[in-house]
């Protein structure tokens, strides 16, 4: 018999988070785009008309669709599809080491990462790789890594309304390792725990034992 009980969280996964142009509306062209690229190629010195950066504006607005195309997730919709009855299953579900590719709101400069994901089902259980879409969904978009953490504990949270939410997330963060303070391996770790794996210190270092993670290690982000 499970001890925990239900919780709720006031969920900021608001649908206008990062999906203010998903109208289409202020979205600007392609060309548009393009064009931004090539005034930063002139910024950094070079000149974008020679042969080998001609192509370059149109590669990198694909590879801005590929960087961002979270925008066009929606992550409650992705947990909700699928989800089923537990059949009395009461005990943590863990997805460990789920590599992301993210980018940093402040310089657009790559973050590389894993995140951990778990739960403790009430009613509601999902399939495994619904949990690896919902951590692509948040990633794929400028980020903070503090803000992605929560939002994806927050997200789990709200839909599947479980006893419990534990996230830790490992990244390192690359305008920290090739600009500013130039510090290569240094690795980011955020954690957001609800419910049971805040309240029960057990829960909490079961957990963190699964994820190789010692007890203490985490850093609360409130
Ligand atoms: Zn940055």
């Amino acid at each position: 018999m499970n001890p925990h009980k239900p919780f709720s969280v006031a969920s900021d996964r608001r649908p206008a988070d990062g999906t203010q142009n998903r109208d289409g509306a202020a979205k600007p062209s392609r060309e548009e785009a393009e064009a931004a690229v090539r005034t930063l190629i002139q910024w950094a010195g070079d000149d974008p008309e020679r042969e080998g950066l001609r192509d370059t504006p149109r590669r990198v607005v694909d590879a801005y669709r590929e960087f961002f195309s979270g925008y066009q997730a929606d992550p409650a919709e992705i947990l909700r599809r699928t989800f089923t009855e537990t059949d009395g299953y009461d005990e943590m579900v863990l997805l460990r080491d789920i590599r992301f590719e993210s980018h940093c709101e402040h310089h657009l400069a790559p973050i590389i990462g894993r995140a951990h994901v778990a739960y403790l089902p009430h009613r509601r259980v999902v399939g495994i790789s619904k949990l690896a879409r919902l951590v692509e969904a948040f990633a794929k978009r400028l980020q903070i890594q503090e803000k992605m953490t929560a939002q994806i504990a927050n997200t789990i949270a709200e839909i599947l309304e479980p006893l419990g939410v534990a996230v830790v997330i490992e990244a390192a963060h690359q305008c920290m390792t090739t600009r500013g303070v130039h510090k290569p391996g240094v690795v980011m770790v955020t954690s957001r725990m609800l419910g049971a794996f805040r309240d029960d210190a057990a829960t909490r270092r079961e957990f963190l034992a699964m994820i190789g993670k010692p007890a203490g290690a985490e850093v609360p982000l409130g």
